[in-house]
C-alpha cells in the first residue's frame, strides 16, 4: 500500500508552485530566510539581542561588526 499522507509539506510545496523556494522563518519574529544557516546567524546575533558593537565615539550602536565599521569609516574619519 502507497500513502501519501507522511509526505513532508514541504515537498509538496515544491512541486506545486515550483518558484517558491523552502524558507525558514524564525518563531520569535517571524522573519523568513532562504536557508538555515541564515536563520542560525539571525537567532545568534539579531533576534532579540540588544545591539553588541558599540561605537567608541558616540552612542551609536550595531548588532554586526560590519556595520560598526561602516558608521565608523562614514562618521567618523
Ligand atoms: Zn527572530
Ligand atoms: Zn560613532
Amino acid at each position: 500500500m502507497i500513502s501519501t499522507l507522511h509526505h513532508p509539506i514541504l515537498v509538496e510545496t515544491c512541486r506545486f508552485l515550483p518558484i517558491q523556494y523552502p524558507h525558514y522563518r524564525c518563531g520569535v519574529c517571524w522573519r523568513k530566510y532562504k536557508s538555515q544557516k541564515n536563520l542560525n546567524q539571525h537567532q545568534r546575533y539579531e533576534c532579540q539581542k540588544e545591539p553588541q558593537f558599540c561605537c567608541p565615539y558616540c552612542q551609536y550602536k550595531a548588532k554586526h561588526k560590519f556595520n560598526l565599521n561602516k558608521h565608523l569609516k562614514r562618521i567618523h574619519v
